[in-house]
């Protein structure tokens, strides 16, 4: 039985083009783009060809690119940058609890330090409010850090918006963009940002290799050290190979995206009828139809344990997820689902189904029949 995968959160599939430019760049056997032989020169070349076009497709100048691992060294770098470089009389950074750990861990390091950090609450359709900002705000602040998509949710931030008061506050603003790049259109320059980051697993492309954009002006200190590479910002050799995946992805996802958001939407749609008419109780945590992206489905089967209903989805061939992959395992609510002010009980049966450019109607019909399955062996037990 062919398995129904539903977790694009956590992983994409890599697209069929990503898959050949990769095998082709490993076969072609790309060398150091630092070394100043042939070898090195058209390795230097293939990898400013790709920060080039990335450049265009985001919006920004290919300057403002530095390659990284993925999106967890980018947001650790900006905010452990941010407070390096920071003016002596700002200590703050304003943020929300829904974000990443990589947002979190690196901030609790950071309190260590003695920088204070202010949350702004996040409602139940994970909607701040921009007077929460305002108030959080200070001439203390040095940086201010949200998320453009929640990756247990889907729900969209106003980024544009916070970004400019945050400014107004003197203060830097960063965005974790890894849920948001190749599901709807963005740009960087448009956003008014001063940091984004990203990762090419979340958008058809490889895992382990990402960016991030880092507005030309704004000061900026590494977080790994040991060479000359990406302009002295990023130690190590780059892995040209992987961002040749990475470029190639990127247009894989924005092609067409104004289609592929109006049919994931219909997806999105079939999924949610399907489920409540199996089970009328389920409840989904979303934003507004404008502040949601359409391929993530958070919700809550009030009478199930989120957790035993993902062990028997998988026992049915289909991959869901409870939380987020960087958690699954552990038998913990999410935090994510909890800060938005849903009950224990509800959030303790929420899992997050996600979906993207491979997923057909026929995968949709076959995710439901198993629910269906799911939902009646339960209910006996
Ligand atoms: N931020 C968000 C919103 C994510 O979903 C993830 C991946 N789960 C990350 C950061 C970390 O990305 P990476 O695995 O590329 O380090």
């Amino acid at each position: 039985m062919p398995r129904l995968y539903f977790d694009y959160n956590a992983a994409t599939p890599l697209a069929p083009e990503v898959s050949e430019i990769l095998i082709k760049a490993y076969k072609d056997d790309i060398k150091n783009p630092s070394s100043v032989h042939q070898e090195g020169r058209h390795a230097r070349k293939s990898l400013e060809q790709a920060r080039a076009r990335i450049a265009s497709l985001l919006n920004c100048i290919p300057d403002e690119v530095y390659f990284t691992s993925g999106a967890t060294e980018g947001n650790n770098a900006v905010l452990f940058s941010t407070w390096q470089t920071r003016e002596e009389s700002r200590n703050k950074i304003v943020t929300t609890e829904v974000e990443h750990d990589s947002i979190l861990k690196p901030l609790s390091e950071l309190q260590k330090k003695g920088v204070k950090v202010e949350f702004v609450p996040v409602n139940v359709r994970g909607e701040t409010d921009l007077q929460a900002w305002q108030k959080a705000l200070d001439d203390k602040t040095f940086l201010v850090s949200l998320m453009l998509a929640n990756n247990e949710t889907g729900m969209l931030f106003p980024v544009k918006e916070v970004s400019h008061l945050a400014h107004s506050y003197g203060a830097l603003f960063h965005t974790d963009s890894a849920c948001a790049v190749g599901k709807i259109p963005l740009s960087f320059h448009d956003l008014g940002v001063d940091f984004f980051v990203f990762s090419a697993g979340k958008f058809y492309g490889p895992r382990g290799v990402g960016g991030m954009l880092v507005k030309k002006g704004v000061p900026f200190s590494p977080l790994i050290f040991g060479g000359a590479q990406e302009r002295g910002f990023r130690a190590g050799t780059v892995n040209v190979a992987g961002l040749l995946g990475l470029q190639t992805a990127l247009e894989y996802s924005l092609g067409d995206i104004d289609n592929e958001i109006l049919r994931q939407t219909r997806l999105r749609d079939k999924i949610k009828q399907g489920l409540l008419s199996l089970m009328p109780g389920v409840s989904f945590h979303e934003g507004g139809e404008l502040n949601q992206l359409p391929g993530t489905i958070n919700m809550a089967f009030p009478e199930f344990s989120g957790q035993t209903l993902i062990a028997n989805l998988d026992l049915e061939g289909v991959s869901a997820s409870f939380g987020s992959a960087c958690h699954s395992g552990a038998l913990e609510v999410s935090r994510v689902i909890l800060a938005m002010g849903v009950r224990a009980c509800e959030a303790a049966g929420s899992i997050r189904l996600s979906f993207g450019k491979m997923t057909t109607e026929e995968d949709v019909d076959g995710l439901i029949k198993a629910f269906r399955k799911v939902i009646r062996r339960m209910n006996v037990l």
